[in-house]
């Protein structure tokens, strides 16, 4: 319908006319056409001056309100939905309802909503440079006549369409003028909680961004709809309260591309069926306080537009811009009327009357070049790309022709636009349209369709309505805070309850108090009171019998005594004083028999006491006896045995001598079998020193027999075992005998025997230095070199053991050996020898680690420098416990020296320690190597740096 229009008034084309003229060669055809166009452009400009003198006269505040409320010059002027071709070809079109439109702002906004016609502006652009000098001798196709309203299309030379709209703005209509008459009524509207629409619609180059886009940077006076429209918002609201939100899109072959944000590009529609509102709740929406943060704003949004349609390789006059606000207002004081009553109830039930809120939607479009409709696939495009392009564009023309027509259909869900706009034509918004068209003559049918497109659009009615809705969230927020007040208060008043029940009990407790007192006191006085005449009446009985008495005695005097009087009172008298005599005897005869009863009982317990503790002492005695008796039977066995096999040596033939005082060893050793004392063996032992004599016995170590060396080695050995003896024998020179022995014999059981010896003997220390003396500790060593035997081992070992546990000889038993030695025999595997090797160790460690606490020895144990902590280490866990426990006391004493630190974290003994500080049984020694490892710097940062 729009083209057909169009093309339906065929008309003299100006292009053709300007290129037709010269090639024709008629120059006063151009003469007369410049004289022309100068003549009308002298008549715009008397227009202007008149149309400036109305504003001026009647205030800009008339003319908006008569273009906001639909103008009552043209209600007055035309019929009801009628267009007309005036005698002189004036072709008026008249909008529906204008008339209607003067009561709605008057009227209150109610449900039913306020008619209000689609507002149509129409802007002349001035010529630009080209036009200047291109159509320098044409006139311009239009021809407005502001004061009334009125723009003339020039058909020809001769003939125009005359067409009136709502205002007309000629090419020197200022930004501000343009923005009072086309915008400012609606967002006044918008203030007042309706929606609102402003758009610019027009062939490409006319103006519609410079009418709505324009941000005024180097000329404040130009700027545009949309800068505007936001200062006069922000003025109008109050920031406390109220809250705008804006969002600017790009609409693009029916793709909606968030200005704001350009990597959102594909924005959906959003409408709600109830309420036919339209929103697009995937656009960025940025909170505007201030009108500088608005041009940001902008200015991004417009840097984004550039970007976007550089990319898709397009220009902005093919893509619609949009700019929505939104704005909410609250309203107040709607609900005086309840709060006019006093009552404290009424109060809390106006308050929880939720505030009313207002939200309206100012959109501003800033359309695609109108000539697109037509041009399709001219630039390139596909003809599905261009259809696209155009789509929205076309939609919206179709829509208006249906509203204008009062179609039953309108096609509104066919385009993006369309769907986004569907409250802004023929809804419930206040929409206002300003057509911008160009002054050449060439472009006289787009400039003819723009003008038809808002002819249409005049004739499109809303129906404006308010979208108030309870704020129920600041109502939440309201109840939140009165709440908070009341449980305030509430506890405000419970303390004040509590403190006057605290000030209630403590004045009831100080009655208390003082009545106690009182009645105290009373009492006191009472009792006094009856103390006195108690007293009194004691005296007053008291004088009373005196008085008796004497009188009683003079009655005496003057009557004889009653009892004797009476004989028979006298008598039973008697017999009663009698009778209670006896009784008093008895008693005292039972006392005393109880004391004595008592004390005769306390003297038995005593006896049994001391019986008791004598039966003890004697079982402890017989104990005693026992033990000693089992020790001499054994040690009395062991001794015939030994006879028994000297006796059957000597009787194979030996030397007399020897036979005669082993003999009586034997002898002497069997006797105390039959008599079972300890004092018995002792005497005995006493007496075969006498008898066979200890030199005898030490002189046959020597002897050249080895059987009897072997013997006397053995008795020896037997006498060193028992601590009575061991004196002697080393007096009588037994330990250098017994030394000697171990380099002198070869035979393994005397080196076995005679370390046994030694190793009993070394227990005292003294007898220690005198085998280091006499250089004990290396025959020692040579033994443990060449035994093969685990008991000769085993004997040595425990000898070495002793004396490492002697803190003086430390060094002197290093340096004959002691520790290699004791090293050396862990080659014999056995348990028994290892555990003496063990001990040895942990003797060492023990000496070193007190020497070192002393201050005495310094540097790193000498047991590590002899390479005994790879062995200590391996052997830290061994199965044998008592090699265990040896082990691990011998690194407990190690470690605690900070100099064996570093050595025994190479060794890997900290993970030993770790174990022992958690899993030895022997609780003392777990706690202490608990304590050493967390003692010890290094030990720390090696388990932190082991983790
Ligand atoms: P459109 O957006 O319709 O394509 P523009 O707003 O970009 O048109 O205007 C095209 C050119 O004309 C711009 O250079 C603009 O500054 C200029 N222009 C438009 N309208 C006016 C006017 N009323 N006064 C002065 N210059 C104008
Ligand atoms: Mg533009």
């Amino acid at each position: 319908f729009f083209f057909f229009f169009f093309f339906f008034f065929p008309t003299f084309l100006p292009s053709q006319f300007s290129r037709t003229l010269p090639l024709t060669g008629i120059p006063l055809a151009a003469t007369v056409a410049f004289s022309l166009s100068d003549l009308s452009r002298c008549s715009h400009s008397l227009t202007l001056d008149l149309a400036a003198m109305a504003t001026s006269a009647f205030g800009t505040t008339t003319a908006t309100s008569n273009y906001r409320n639909g103008g009552a010059a043209n209600a007055r002027n035309l019929p009801k939905n009628s267009s007309v071709k005036s005698k002189t070809g004036v072709r008026k079109s008249a909008p529906g309802s204008l008339g209607g439109g003067g009561a709605a702002s008057s009227s209150s906004k109610d449900d039913a909503g306020v008619p209000g016609r689609v507002r149509v502006a129409v802007r002349l652009r001035p010529r630009n440079a080209e036009e200047m000098v291109a159509d320098a001798d044409f006139a311009d196709c239009v021809e407005l006549q502001p004061e009334l309203k009125r723009l003339k299309l020039r058909k020809n030379n001769w003939d125009s369409d005359t067409y009136e709209f709502d205002e007309v703005l000629t090419e020197f209509a200022s930004q501000k003028r343009v923005y009072e008459v086309v915008a400012k009524p609606v967002v006044e509207s918008v203030l007042d909680g309706y929606n609102g629409t402003v758009m610019a619609y027009g062939q490409t180059g006319t103006g519609k961004t410079y009418t709505v886009g324009q941000l005024g940077d180097e000329d404040m006076a130009a700027r545009g709809i949309m800068v505007r429209a936001m200062e006069d918002i922000l003025a109008g609201v109050s920031l406390e309260s109220d809250s705008i939100s804006v969002s600017y899109m790009q609409l693009y072959m029916e793709t909606i591309q968030d200005l704001l944000d350009p990597t959102n590009d594909n924005i959906s529609i959003v409408e709600d069926h109830k309420t036919g509102d339209v929103s697009l709740p995937g656009a960025t929406q940025v909170e505007i306080r201030d009108h500088h943060s608005f041009l940001e704003i902008l200015k991004l949004g417009e840097d984004h537009r550039f970007a976007a349609n550089t990319k898709l390789n397009t220009e902005s006059s093919r893509s619609h811009a949009i700019l929505m606000v939104n704005l909410r207002r609250s309203v107040k004081g709607k609900d005086s009327a309840v709060s006019s009553e006093n009552s404290s109830s009424l109060q809390t039930v106006k308050s929880l009357k939720p505030s009313v809120v207002r939200k309206a939607k100012l959109v501003v479009v800033d359309l695609a070049g109108s000539e697109r409709i037509h041009k399709s696939g001219s630039e390139g495009h596909t003809l599905e790309e261009a259809k696209s392009i155009n789509l929205s564009l076309s939609a919206l023309g179709k829509c208006i022709n249906a509203l204008a027509e009062n179609s039953p259909h309108i096609p509104v869900r066919d385009s993006k636009l369309t769907r986004l706009l569907r409250d802004s034509f023929g809804g419930t918004a206040r929409t206002s349209l300003v057509i911008t068209v160009g002054p050449s003559p060439r472009h006289r049918g787009e400039t003819a369709s723009t003008i038809m497109f808002g002819q249409r659009a005049m004739k499109v009615e809303n129906m404006l309505k308010l979208k108030e809705e309870f704020d129920y969230k600041s109502l939440s927020r309201r109840l939140d805070i009165q709440l908070d007040k009341l449980i305030a208060e509430h506890e405000r008043q419970q303390k004040i309850f509590e403190d006057e029940i605290e000030r209630l009990t403590a004045e009831a407790e100080r009655q208390l108090s003082d009545a106690e007192r009182n009645y105290v006191q009373a009492l006191e006085k009472e009792r006094s009171k009856y103390q006195k005449e108690y007293l009194e009446s004691i005296k007053k009985l008291e004088e009373k019998w005196t008085m008796n008495q004497r009188k009683s005695v003079n009655d005496e005097k003057s009557k004889v005594a009653p009892i004797e009087e009476n004989p028979e009172m006298k008598k039973l008298l008697e017999k009663e004083t009698a009778h209670r005599k006896a009784v008093e005897e008895e008693v005292w005869t039972l006392k005393t028999q109880l004391a004595e009863s008592r004390r005769s009982e306390a003297l038995q317990s005593s006896e049994i006491v001391k019986l008791r503790k004598m039966l003890d002492d004697e079982a402890h005695q017989k104990e005693k006896l026992e033990m000693e008796i089992g020790k001499l039977q054994s040690h009395l066995l062991q001794l015939s045995v030994e006879a028994d096999e000297t006796r059957r040596q000597l009787d194979s033939g030996g030397s007399e001598e020897v036979l005669s005082g082993l003999d009586s060893l034997l002898h002497q050793s069997r006797q105390p079998q039959s008599d079972n004392s300890e004092t018995g063996d002792k005497e005995s032992v006493a007496k075969l020193f006498e008898q066979v004599g200890l030199h005898k016995i030490l002189s046959l170590l020597e002897a050249e027999d080895a059987d009897v060396r072997i013997h006397a080695v053995k008795v020896v050995a037997n006498l060193a075992a028992e601590e009575a003896n061991q004196e002697k024998i080393v007096e009588a020179g037994g330990l250098t005998s017994l030394l000697k022995l171990l380099i002198s014999s070869e035979d393994e059981t005397i080196h076995r025997v005679a370390a046994g010896a030694i190793a009993n003997l070394a227990m005292s220390e003294t007898n220690q230095e005198l085998i280091m003396a006499q250089g004990g500790v290396r025959l020692l060593s040579n033994t443990a070199s060449s035994a093969e035997d685990p008991q000769t081992l085993r004997m040595v070992a425990g000898a070495i053991a002793n004396l490492c546990g002697n803190d003086k000889l430390q060094m002197k038993l290093r340096g004959e050996g002691g520790i290699k030695a004791l090293l050396g025999m862990v080659r014999c595997r056995h348990p028994d020898v290892l555990s003496q090797v063990a001990r040895g160790i942990a003797n060492f460690a023990k000496c070193e680690s007190r020497a070192s606490a002393q201050g005495v020895k310094a540097g790193r144990s000498l047991l590590i420098e002899d390479g005994a902590l790879p062995w200590i280490v391996q052997n830290a866990n061994n199965e044998a416990a008592s090699v265990r426990r040896h082990i691990e006391l011998a690194l407990c004493h190690l470690a605690q020296h900070e100099a064996n630190a570093r050595d025994m974290i190479n060794g890997g003994a900290v993970w030993e320690m770790v174990r022992i500080s958690r899993d030895c049984p022997r609780e003392d020694i777990r706690s202490l190597a608990h304590r050493t490892l967390t003692s010890s710097h290094s030990f720390q940062a090696e388990m932190r740096r082991l983790g």
